[in-house]
């Protein structure tokens, strides 16, 4: 057993990361399926957008042709709205939601649909948006992801003058840097960013970071307002013996290393333990299968009626070859050499519901042995406390307390995203970022 690269061959890194979403092959296809569409009155798939997209007029906009205007109705909602069209867990949002579901008929690629639009209008450069005349006021956005991007398109939209502040050299935050490289590529998402900023009016100042070359103070001395949208940190610490040998892996640092390096430098056991089942576990799973270790174990403390992936995610790591161990939670991590060999994990039952709501894991007093040389840490992502305290920033355990209005306890400072939420959906972030720049251009009248 070993933590090694290039284990496979070029066309094998090419197959396994290429789009698992792949686009309609012909125009033809892509009508067919937007004629099936109902275009319900008080459609069910825009009330479970959380960006509320007019779905029914933008599949209505691709029948007759109109890509432009197709892609206009997206990005008026949502300016990421390209990038969700491959990263949504739309199997709980639009397409689940599609009267076609709840008669268990295949509902309308919506998704697929989206993309068509959005992808044409991203490549092409439409301009399909103008600002408004300048209002002589200028708003920083910190942090370059989903939330901070559609904060800065809807204010300058508006007429503001917005400068980002972003500590890496890329924009898209985790859309760049933590979602899996088979649904979005870095390429597109740089495409992305170039398109939301073509509009004018948003400069963003890479490689400055929060805490380090810049400051809040100085931000609100030179800013009529300031918006946080920072995200959360790395994977949230284990607390078990062991956590310190080889082979432990934070699961964001290893997807971030994929994003970020050409496949063949990354490192991958041969057996590969990964803890916890939300989005970043599955994530890391399948991609380090699809790096090529030969058997990856997923240890989850509940049952699946629990886990917050959704089934697609689950069936997408099984397909995989990922196995699932139920019911288990790591008790520590056992090393030879510095080098991990061993993860003990006890076996759980369930309890009494937590304050989430869902039943919580018990230890039974037994335990279970699995051989493995790498674990991955994925059980949620620490907020940044330090920096948020420090800033005397009022927050639930790093995350940063927002008021009805986004505004934070600082006056002029105004919040969003995970960095508020803790960590949902890009979708999400997009939304907190409008409701956020709606907040401003109200605080700046
Ligand atoms: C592994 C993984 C997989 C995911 N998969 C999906 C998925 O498939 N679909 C989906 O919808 N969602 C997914 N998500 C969730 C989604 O990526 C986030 O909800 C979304 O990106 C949040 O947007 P945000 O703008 O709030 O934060 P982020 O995307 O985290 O952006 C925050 C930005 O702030 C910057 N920043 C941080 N600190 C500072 C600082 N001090 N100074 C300056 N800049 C700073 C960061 O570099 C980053 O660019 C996934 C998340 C992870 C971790």
């Amino acid at each position: 057993m070993a933590i090694v690269n290039n284990r496979l061959t070029a066309e094998q890194y090419e197959a396994n990361f290429s789009d698992i979403h792949p686009p309609f092959e012909t125009r033809n296809a892509a009508l067919v399926e937007a004629n099936r569409c109902l275009f319900c009155y008080d459609a069910p798939c825009v009330k479970s957008c959380p960006t509320s997209i007019d779905i029914p007029k933008f599949i209505r906009q691709i029948t007759t042709d109109n890509l432009k205007g197709s892609a206009h109705t997206i990005f008026s909602a949502n300016i990421m709205g390209g990038g969700c069209s491959k990263v949504c867990p739309v199997e709980k949002l639009c397409e689940g939601s599609c009267v076609y579901t709840l008669m268990d008929e295949p509902p309308i690629p919506i998704a697929k649909l989206q993309r068509l639009s959005t992808e044409k209008a991203i490549a092409e450069k439409w301009p399909l948006f103008q600002r408004k005349p300048s209002q002589n006021k200028n708003v920083a956005v910190v942090g370059a992801g989903p939330a901070g991007l559609s904060c800065a398109h809807t204010l300058s939209r508006e007429g503001i003058d917005v400068t980002v502040f972003e500590k890496e050299s890329k924009g898209g935050g985790l859309m760049t840097y933590g979602i899996a490289a088979y649904k979005v590529t870095p390429q597109f998402c740089e495409d992305e960013v170039n398109f939301i900023t073509s509009l004018g009016g948003i400069v963003i100042q890479y490689n400055q970071e929060l805490g380090k070359t810049v400051s809040l103070s100085d931000l609100q001395q030179n800013y009529d307002a300031v918006y946080l949208s920072v995200g959360v940190g790395l994977a949230r610490q284990l607390d078990i013996p062991g956590e310190n040998l080889r082979g432990v892996e934070d699961a964001i640092r290893f997807i971030y290393d994929i994003r970020t390096s050409g496949f063949p430098s990354i490192p991958v056991g041969d057996r590969v333990a990964v803890i916890g089942l939300g989005m970043t576990a599955i994530d890391a799973a399948t991609q380090a299968k699809r790096l090529g270790a030969s058997e990856v174990t997923i240890i989850y403390r509940r049952t699946q009626d629990e886990m917050p992936c959704t089934e697609v995610e689950l069936d997408l790591a099984k397909l995989d070859g990922c196995r699932i161990v139920w019911l288990a939670a790591p008790q520590e991590i056992v090393g030879q050499n510095g080098q991990v060999t061993q993860l003990i994990c006890n076996r759980m039952r369930l309890g009494e519901p937590d304050a989430s709501g869902r039943r919580s894991p018990v230890e039974t007093g037994e335990t279970i042995t699995l051989d493995v040389d790498m674990v991955i840490k994925a059980a949620g992502q620490m907020p940044f406390e330090e920096l948020v305290s420090i800033n005397q920033l009022e927050n639930r355990k790093g995350k940063i307390t927002i008021d009805g209005a986004c505004s934070t306890n600082l006056n002029g400072v105004f919040a969003g995203g995970d960095c508020v939420n803790g960590g949902k959906e890009v979708v999400d972030a997009v939304q907190a970022g409008k409701d956020g720049a709606k907040a401003i251009l109200a605080f700046l009248k």
